[in-house]
């Protein structure tokens, strides 16, 4: 699996250049993106979660796994990102910046709901996916606690089982271990790393020791271009 950016534009409506021809090619595993606060980084993560155009460019994902099922695709195993945005939803598990919870809702009903959005019918296997989800997290034993009781690393850890409900097979995380204390952060790449194979897990963030920790290739992001892409060890000593 291989997802494909090319030339990548986004101009905002008030004249700023988000992305200024942004390429990048991202390979199975986990991809750091780092850039400081301003680069263009939520702007490229959420033009390939399918949640804001771009102005040009394209964006593939190829090489998806068979049995994939994606209806109606014409290339199977490959999906053109900008416009079969209902086919990348199927496959994509997308950890916003910032995102709200419901704090009057227990993280076991909200999993559960948004497994049954997924379109996963059988409340037996919702079940077991729930679970299963809570443990690898590690928030089964506050599944039945109100997300408003949450501190932000449980959040966080919640947030990524959101994500990976329904199997993904692209993993976006934008800034995932802001306002994270020490102890959090590292149970939070901990879970990080575990995400399985045939999968592309692309990491947003401002921090150089997310991506070293974690990542086996990655791209510097800069004013809303790629000045640096290839190896951490080797981009990050050099700056
Ligand atoms: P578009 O050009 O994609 O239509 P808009 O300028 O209409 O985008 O803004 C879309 C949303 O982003 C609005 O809710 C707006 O408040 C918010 N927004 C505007 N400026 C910024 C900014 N500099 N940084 C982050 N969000 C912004
Ligand atoms: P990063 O995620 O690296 O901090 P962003 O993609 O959020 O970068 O922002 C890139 C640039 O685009 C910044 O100058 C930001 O203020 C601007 N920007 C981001 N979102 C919007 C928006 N919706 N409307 C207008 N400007 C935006």
């Amino acid at each position: 699996m291989q997802l494909e950016i090319k030339d990548l534009t986004k101009t905002y409506s008030n004249g700023v250049r988000a992305l200024k021809g942004v390429s990048l090619t991202i390979s199975q595993g986990m991809f750091g993106l780092l850039g400081p606060n301003g680069a263009g980084k939520s702007s490229l993560m959420r033009t390939i979660a399918t949640l804001q155009e771009a102005d040009s460019g394209s964006v593939r994902l190829t090489g998806l796994p068979e049995g994939t099922s994606i209806p109606g695709n014409s290339m199977p195993g490959d999906l053109d990102v900008l416009t079969q945005k209902d086919a990348v939803r199927r496959v994509l598990g997308y950890l916003p910046q910032e995102f709200g919870v419901y704090p009057r809702v227990t993280a076991e009903t909200m999993l559960d709901h948004i497994a049954t959005l997924k379109g996963i019918a059988n409340s037996r296997e919702r079940k077991n996916i729930v679970d299963g989800l809570l443990q690898k997290v590690n928030l089964y034993q506050v599944r039945k606690k109100n997300l408003g009781t949450y501190s932000g690393g449980m959040k966080q850890r919640f947030g990524i089982a959101q994500a990976l409900i329904g199997s993904p097979r692209l993993i976006i995380v934008d800034e995932p271990t802001a306002g994270l204390d020490p102890a959090e952060r590292n149970r939070f790449h901990n879970l990080l790393s575990e995400i399985g194979e045939n999968t592309i897990v692309i990491l947003s963030t401002h921090i150089v020791e997310d991506v070293t920790n974690l990542c086996s290739d990655m791209a510097i992001i800069c004013l809303g271009e790629v000045v640096a892409a290839g190896n951490p060890n080797d981009l990050v000593s050099d700056l």
